[in-house]
């Protein structure tokens, strides 16, 4: 793999421009930034869910890309969407920036409407962008998906969710031995999916091995562990909003740039790249 362009602008210089916009705008921008680059990315769309996914693409001619990273792009209406999620797209774009010259079985994707449900009172239906993209994408030879959420806080990865039966998975395993090599402190989380989801479900519900990762603030995470015990059986009675400290800001005017952190961003960044050299050497 190439060197790390040492003149890169920050990460957090995308998380400015795309914060405070709606999806339509961000879409406009993350395409532009693709450009830019000298990549001509893909668009994919549902109409009858309204979603424009957008898709980078790395693989060699005529191979489909076995690796997949993933952030989705939109935000709740009346937030910024800082955390959630400029940073995971933030992060995404940065590693376009060091793919753009090289052929890898990567992927990147970009979802939209994550944060959409249709809800009936029999069906609710969310993460629409990924739920999307595993109708139409061809999947066969996909076997990793590491899918970026709130990556703009903390110095510990979190990589979740992982429950006693997940412990198996090969998403997991590759993580951690990567951010056991980078000196990453990181620790594996379980949050209830009706309490907060993101886009690894749809590929899982595929049987597809995925992850979703985040940087967290190491010191509150017993706070978080705490308030999440025991509460399982009243959670459905329970607001979004209502989740713990740690996470009050997300879909809040509180999530915006000035909360984050550029080392959080790079963290995540150089994890995703190690997941890549491992990939292509391996
Ligand atoms: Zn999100």
């Amino acid at each position: 793999m190439n060197e790390r362009d040492a003149k890169a602008p920050p990460l957090m210089d995308y998380i400015k421009v795309l914060e405070k916009q709606d999806h339509n705008a961000r879409r406009q921008e993350i395409i532009s930034d693709l450009r830019d680059m000298g990549i001509t990315p893909e668009i994919q769309e549902c109409r009858w869910l309204s979603v424009k996914n957008i898709i980078a693409d790395f693989s060699p001619e005529g191979r489909v890309a076995s690796l997949l990273f993933t952030a989705h792009y939109d935000s709740v209406a009346g937030s910024p969407g800082a955390n959630d999620n400029a940073s995971g797209v933030a992060v995404l774009l940065g590693l376009c920036r060091e793919l753009k010259n090289i052929t890898v079985p990567v992927r990147v994707v970009f979802f939209d409407r994550e944060e959409a449900w249709f809800r009936t009172p029999l069906l609710r239906l969310g993460l629409l962008g990924s739920f999307c993209y595993v109708r139409k994408a061809v999947l066969q030879n996909v076997a990793e998906v590491y899918n970026l959420e709130f990556c703009g806080q903390g110095n510990m990865l979190t990589i979740w969710p992982v429950r006693k039966s997940d412990e198996g998975r090969k998403t997991i395993k590759k993580i951690e031995e990567a951010a056991g090599r980078l000196s990453i402190r990181f620790i594996r989380g379980y949050v209830p999916w009706y309490l907060m989801s993101s886009d690894h479900f749809s590929f899982r519900r595929k049987g597809i091995d995925a992850v979703t990762l985040s940087m967290l603030p190491g010191d509150k995470i017993p706070v978080l562990e705490n308030a999440l015990k025991g509460k399982s059986s009243n959670a459905f009675l329970r607001p979004r909003n209502n989740l713990p400290d740690l996470l009050s800001a997300i879909h809040t005017n509180k999530d915006t740039s000035q909360m984050l952190e550029e080392k959080a961003l790079q963290s995540m960044l150089v994890l995703t790249l190690e997941l890549v050299r491992v990939h292509s050497s391996g």
